[in-house]
């Protein structure tokens, strides 16, 4: 599906099968001398389709044509090696950038996972089966990095980049101004919220997304493009529901941790999940590592805040509060 938002610039659709983001929207800028293409979808045959279609449909030459990715994450760039030519640009930030070209991730991420009590037949099931790790291209990128307020204009299109960190860290919005448009990938959806994991204590997504938030919250915005789902015109409404989400949680995971100390998989299993799944125990290991993920995310930012501490014990951080909280 292909639709004209405003001149020149269009929606494609892109299919993603079998998973709960449904689909991913890619934005095309048409321009005589260059055009742009804004996140790509899976390395997977069903995306490759439809975004042709698009493209051809729209008319445009891949000859003439460069990218913005606005994070890593394998549903916005897997497609990009096979699109691009040798004259394509293909910006994207510097911390994702590191972090894609880092094979090392999944190590790291499966030790953290232990040390935070991930069962051992779970991690093994989620690294063989992660989508990151099948739809991911082999392709070799060279990637022009892009930095906050850097400037990229197409056509009639003048975008400033706006960092964005917290769902990745140096996820990478489009503004622009005269127009009111914000291109916002993954920062900020519609009728889904963003997922903010922590799988290292080298940062605090959490705290980078709220703060995020808040600078995009200052912008003059009528409309909104999302990465996934539909297009939102309340910026501000949705910025606060979101803010909103994420003390509920913090408030969840306190009343959790007044029970006693547990490890983050633990913390997890004890939240409640907007999911089909009746138990905890039938969640499928890919939904175990997505809310375990969010747990850490949540439990970094209330350590940080002076709420909770850590210990070690046998090998796993257990969490608890803080006396007096
Ligand atoms: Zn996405």
């Amino acid at each position: 599906m292909t639709e004209e938002i405003l001149p020149n610039l269009y929606r494609i659709e892109i299919p993603l099968p079998r998973n709960p983001l449904k689909f991913l929207n890619s934005y095309v800028i048409k321009n005589p001398d260059r055009n742009l293409i804004i996140d790509t979808g899976w390395n997977q045959e069903e995306c490759m389709k439809a975004m042709q279609a698009g493209l051809k449909e729209i008319g445009i030459d891949l000859r003439k044509t460069d990218f913005f990715i606005t994070h890593f994450h394998v549903d916005h760039m897997g497609l990009v090696p096979d699109l691009a030519t040798d004259a394509s640009k293909i910006f994207l930030n510097q911390p994702d950038a590191d972090r894609f070209m880092a094979g090392i991730f999944w190590e790291e991420s499966a030790r953290f996972a232990r040390l935070n009590g991930f069962p051992e037949d779970d991690l093994q099931a989620v690294l063989h089966g992660h989508p990151a790790r099948r739809f991911r291209s082999d392709g070799r990128i060279t990637f022009d990095i892009v930095k906050d307020r850097d400037t990229i204009s197409v056509g009639d299109y003048a975008f400033t980049c706006v960092q964005t960190p917290g769902h990745s860290k140096g996820h990478m919005c489009l503004y622009e101004v005269r127009k009111k448009v914000f291109v916002a990938g993954d920062h900020i959806l519609s009728d889904i919220t963003p997922t903010i994991q922590s799988w290292s204590d080298e940062w605090n997504p959490l705290k980078e997304y709220l703060a995020s938030l808040d600078k995009v919250y200052k912008l003059d915005i009528e409309l909104v493009l999302p990465g996934h789902r539909s297009i939102i015109r309340d910026c501000k409404g949705r910025i606060q529901e979101l803010k909103d989400h994420h003390q509920k949680r913090l408030d969840e995971i306190i009343l959790i941790l007044r029970n006693g100390s547990m490890n983050g998989f633990q913390v997890a299993s004890q939240m409640s999940w907007d999911v089909i799944y009746d138990s905890w125990d039938l969640f499928p290991v890919s939904q175990k590592w997505f809310a375990a993920g969010e747990a850490l995310a949540h439990l970094k930012y209330l350590e940080e805040e002076g709420i909770v501490k850590r210990e070690i014990r046998d090998q796993t951080i257990l969490f608890s509060l803080r006396v007096n909280t």
